[in-house]
């Protein structure tokens, strides 16, 4: 059986805003912040602010809103780093790649020719982030 949410996983805690991120999107129902190691340049999370562990428990209704925002996400990157392609990927228990508990939509523009760098590879710089996170925010509006 699927353990149960735990309001302490960090993105709880970002959704709380006990931990700093860097934000680009937020409205009723989901949130949107800079993945702290980056796989490319842009690499953004879309979680829903509704408490869910990942796609096996979430309500549909919620997984629509997060799937909304994803779709305003991708476009967004898409001009904001004038990319050739968007990757989306969303991992579920540990055996399916998940490490935060915290459904999560993994939105990372891509280049042509350009390989993901691995999962958990670097913590990008803070000046970076904002850099991105601006750029996001401009693309939004
Ligand atoms: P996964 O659960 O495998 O889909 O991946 C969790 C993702 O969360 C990884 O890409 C991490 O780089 C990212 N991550 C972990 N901690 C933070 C944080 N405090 N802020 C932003 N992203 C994070």
């Amino acid at each position: 059986m699927q353990a149960a949410y735990d309001n302490n996983n960090i993105f709880a805690k970002i959704l709380r805003g006990e931990l700093p991120c860097h934000k680009v999107y937020e409205d009723e129902h989901v949130f949107a912040f800079l993945d702290i190691m980056p796989r490319s340049p842009g690499h953004t999370l879309v979680i829903p602010k509704a408490p869910a562990r990942n796609i096996l428990d979430i309500k549909p209704d919620d997984y629509a809103h997060v799937a909304r925002g994803t779709h305003k996400i991708a476009a967004a990157a898409m001009k904001a780093f004038e990319a050739d392609g968007i990757t989306v990927q969303q991992f579920n228990e540990p055996a399916g790649g998940q490490v935060v508990f915290h459904l999560h939509m993994h939105v990372m523009p891509r280049m042509n020719g350009v390989m993901l760098l691995p999962p958990a590879s670097r913590k990008e710089e803070t000046k970076v982030l904002e850099a991105h996170a601006a750029k996001l925010i401009t693309a939004l509006k």
